[in-house]
């Protein structure tokens, strides 16, 4: 097989990045907008030594799974990758892929528990849209900082797609100048929209390569326009760094509060621009379930290791004895201890650390712990930390809540050596029509 060949491919599965696969002379051929059941005509683009990649050029016979496409963004905008099948299909295709790789990676086959879902539009409480030249706001195309124009994301609430038209209309009254990331010139650079899903309450932060917003009351008073009630703070953040990273660490307020609030698992969480929360309320809310009755922590004391603003530990803290959460950012662990004392919550504490060093210095210090909830980022444990866990806490149970199943079977295997088993593991889709979902897996000690 070479660059430019076309070849007739059969797909049968779905790599990570939401690509079809087929097998074509042995090689694996990824194929991005195709479904499982499509025959296709590919033009091959790159090949490597045991894959390919390729893009279709023409549909032979369509899967059943494929629906229409909904949105006029997708396959150029990098959000989505399956727009084009059915819901159901892609849970099936996020349960197989999760499935494959716990007993690839993590050398365990055991099917998992039914996939969790909810609404697969409209989910999202936070949405960060890069804003292009002509001062309209996108999203970045898949692996490029190239603009994708688009307000109506139809992932997000619909309210975002008005405070977004708000914006474009002040930034072309006002002619307010817009970043350019490849001069590190302008001024403008996301519009970043958050929502409580409960209270509804809307913060509007613009992230700006400067110290001050130029007709800063023209768009609070726009703002106010387009929503009365809900707007209850807007602020600037200040990111004059030439970096890939949106947010920088300061903010300051224009309008209303430094924070919003929401409630999550009846828990009132208060939410700054910086704050880390899971952006599918609904679905996390039944993701916290599931690791609160795989923890069973009732009368227990619980490590709640990568806690965020806490809000795991604090959604268990009222059936445990004792909640510690560790979590490496000092606004997170201030959050955490304000979100605690709001809720009158007394049995939890928070301590800013490294998850590994917390846990190697607090097992010499004779902490006891007898369930560990670990949240950790994409890259996963660090086998240390994985190795302080099985052989000085040694934990009844251990419940490890990931964003990476490659990362999350990669240490189910070590746990597996060291003692413990995978008792049962759930898929979350907490990300739908995207790539990503999330997984619970319960390890109990042997
Ligand atoms: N459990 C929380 C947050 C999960 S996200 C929730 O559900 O809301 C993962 C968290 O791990 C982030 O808050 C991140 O800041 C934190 N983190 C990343 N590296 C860490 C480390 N080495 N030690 C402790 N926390 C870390």
């Amino acid at each position: 097989m070479k660059k430019n060949d076309e070849i007739i491919l059969s797909i049968s599965g779905y790599t990570a990045e939401g690509s079809g696969v087929g097998k074509y002379e042995g090689m694996a051929v990824f194929v991005p907008l195709t479904a499982v059941g499509d025959t296709v005509k590919v033009k091959i683009l790159k090949v490597k030594k045991t894959y390919a990649y390729g893009k279709v050029l023409e549909i032979m016979k369509s899967a059943n799974c494929r629906t229409e496409n909904d949105c006029s963004a997708f396959s150029r905008c990098g959000g989505c990758v399956f727009r084009h099948i059915s819901y159901k299909a892609e849970l099936k295709a996020k349960e197989n892929r999760i499935r494959e790789t716990i007993k690839r990676i993590g050398g365990v086959d055991l099917a998992p528990q039914p996939i969790m879902f909810d609404s697969e539009n409209r989910y999202r409480n936070k949405a960060q849209y890069p804003v292009n030249s002509e001062g309209k706001a996108g999203f970045f195309a898949t692996h490029s900082h190239r603009i994708i124009q688009n307000s109506n994301c139809l992932l997000q609430p619909e309210i975002f797609e008005s405070l977004v038209k708000t914006v474009e209309n002040w930034i072309e009254k006002y002619k307010i100048s817009i970043y350019n990331e490849e001069k590190h010139q302008g001024l403008l650079r996301h519009i970043y929209i958050r929502q409580g899903a409960v209270t509804k309450e809307i913060m509007v932060t613009l992230v700006i390569n400067g110290e001050a917003l130029p007709f800063s009351e023209e768009l609070i008073s726009a703002l106010r326009e387009t929503d009365k009630d809900d707007l209850k703070s807007v602020q600037i953040n200040i990111n004059k760094d030439d970096t890939n990273v949106i947010l920088g660490d300061k903010c300051v307020t224009l309008f209303g509060t430094d924070y919003i609030t929401d409630i999550l698992c009846g828990v009132k969480i208060r939410l700054s621009p910086l704050s880390f929360y899971q952006v599918n309320h609904t679905m996390a809310q039944k993701l916290y379930k599931k690791a609160a009755e795989y923890g069973k922590v009732e009368g227990k004391t619980v490590l709640d290791l990568y806690c965020g603003a806490g809000t795991i530990g604090l959604s268990l803290a009222h059936k445990a004895k004792r909640v510690i959460g560790v979590e490496i950012i000092p606004e997170a662990i201030e959050d955490a201890k304000y979100n605690a004392k709001e809720n009158d919550i007394e049995n939890a504490e928070f301590f800013c650390m490294d998850a590994t060093e917390f846990a190697e210095k607090s097992s010499k210090e004779n902490l006891k712990a007898d369930v560990i909830v670990v949240d950790p980022p994409r890259k996963g444990l660090t086998e240390e930390l994985i190795l302080t866990i099985a052989e000085s806490f040694c934990p009844e149970r251990v419940v490890y809540v990931s964003c990476d199943v490659g990362t999350l079977a990669r240490d189910i295997k070590i746990f597996e050596q060291k003692g413990y088993k995978l008792k049962e593991y759930t898929p979350a889709d907490l990300f739908p029509r995207t790539a990503h979902c999330e997984c619970v897996a319960l390890l109990v000690k042997e």
